[in-house]
């Protein structure tokens, strides 16, 4: 309870705070200020599109000259959403996201190669901020062939990379093809990040490059790394005091006892350019406990791993059907052979209605044959109860595009 007083306060300093912003100021009308949690949960939800409709200013609580960095979503699927960020915002990011690097091990001496976009993606900069705040060493290579990023690794004596999930097994497979051995890179830890992937995977590439695998997760509109995997308890801590999390009803937004799914909520209670309370993640998590009693996330709300995305996860004749856990499963039978591109097709008629399910892949290096796509439509079959139809077709399909960084489901009418 006295936790409760304590996270109310915080609270009520961000909600007052969130009215300088237009869209809030807006939004917040009839709310005052908050006596419990509970009342804080009957406070408007932010969405996606709200932040769209604010493009590019309207969620700006500060003077625009405080504004010193600004990063946005990629936009693919419309606006993209802003989020600025002034001295104090910076400020914060060192101090908080920097408990998530401690936890992972990360200090003076450790050497940080992120492989991942700098840009205007929040995750590379911000995180490499929180890295350097810990006095460790970050090179930031961004993204370039994978030969390049090996001779880095080895000649700087990297000890922990960071990138997508699928980045570490298109490493692995370079590793192979060159007769190189993981360990003689000499990898102790690798932060695999912004995509959705299953435990299994995670295994996986824990076992195939020898290193610790650690989830850490984060968005632009809320924050990067807010929520970490604790390499003491292994579940998935959300930064204290830091961060609010609640976990609602994708549809009626009521909230979720503890254990059960639903879409994470999340409030940045501490951001002043860009403030977000309540913000509909779409990302399918439980809350395990408020207040978690392991030393190294002490304090902290526990979450599970994201299990999909809820935009993503369909019903088809009467499952739940998740496009990554798909994808994970091909994944983890096709190895030790390599994915070149995957998409998951998802047909649906003019009524709406789901018709078909398919998934269409090439193969990067080496050769499958028909009856391996037969068995592996057949052990898909008895892992998800729906018959799902696996396409092999040349990389020429994708483009340039591999499966590291092209979109995973796609929706086709017939
Ligand atoms: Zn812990």
């Amino acid at each position: 309870m006295q936790d409760d007083a304590h996270m109310i306060l915080i609270l009520n300093s961000a909600i007052e705070h969130a009215r300088k912003s237009p869209m809030y100021r807006n939004n917040l009308q009839d709310f005052g200020p908050i006596a419990s949690l509970e009342e804080f949960a009957q406070f408007p939800l932010t969405t996606k599109n709200d932040l769209r409709d604010s493009y590019p200013y309207a969620n700006l609580a500060v003077d625009s000259k405080e504004v010193i960095e600004v990063h946005t979503t990629s936009g693919t699927t419309g606006k993209p959403t802003v989020s600025f960020l002034t001295k104090k915002d910076i400020e914060l990011t060192k101090k908080y996201i920097s408990k998530a690097w401690r936890n992972f091990g990360i200090n003076e001496e450790s050497k940080v190669q992120f492989i991942m976009s700098y840009g205007l993606f929040s995750g590379a900069a911000l995180n490499t901020y929180a890295i350097q705040d810990l006095g460790a060493l970050v090179i930031p290579s961004g993204i370039q062939p994978t030969e390049k990023q090996v001779e880095i690794i080895k000649d700087f004596g990297v000890d922990t990379i960071v990138a997508t999930p699928s980045y570490y097994l298109w490493l692995y497979d370079y590793l192979k093809k060159n007769d190189i051995d993981p360990s003689e890179l000499g990898l102790k830890v690798g932060i695999a990040a912004g995509e959705v992937y299953s435990d299994e995977l995670k295994q996986r590439i824990g076992d195939l490059l020898k290193i610790r695998v650690y989830d850490h997760y984060g968005l632009c509109e809320v924050n990067t790394g807010i929520i970490y995997e604790c390499s003491v308890c292994g579940n998935m801590a959300v930064i204290k005091d830091y961060i609010y999390a609640e976990v609602v009803h994708p549809e009626t937004n009521d909230p979720m006892p503890l254990g059960e799914y639903g879409e994470l909520v999340l409030t940045a209670t501490m951001k002043e350019a860009s403030p977000i309370l309540r913000y509909k993640t779409g990302d399918s998590v439980a809350i395990l406990n408020r207040s978690s009693t392991c030393e190294g996330c002490f304090g902290s709300t526990l979450v599970t791993r994201v299990k999909g995305r809820l935009d993503d996860t369909v019903f088809y004749k009467g499952l739940l059907i998740s496009p990554h856990e798909i994808r994970d499963f091909i994944v983890l039978k096709i190895h030790p052979l390599t994915i070149g591109g995957i998409k998951v097709q998802i047909s649906t008629g003019e009524d709406d209605i789901i018709h078909e399910i398919r998934v269409v892949i090439s193969i990067s290096s080496g050769k499958v044959g028909d009856d391996f796509i037969s068995s592996l439509e057949h052990s898909l079959y008895t892992q998800s109860k729906v018959h799902i139809k696996i396409e092999l077709v040349d990389q020429s399909y994708f483009g340039d595009q591999t499966a590291a960084k092209s979109k995973l489901v796609e929706y086709v009418t017939r």
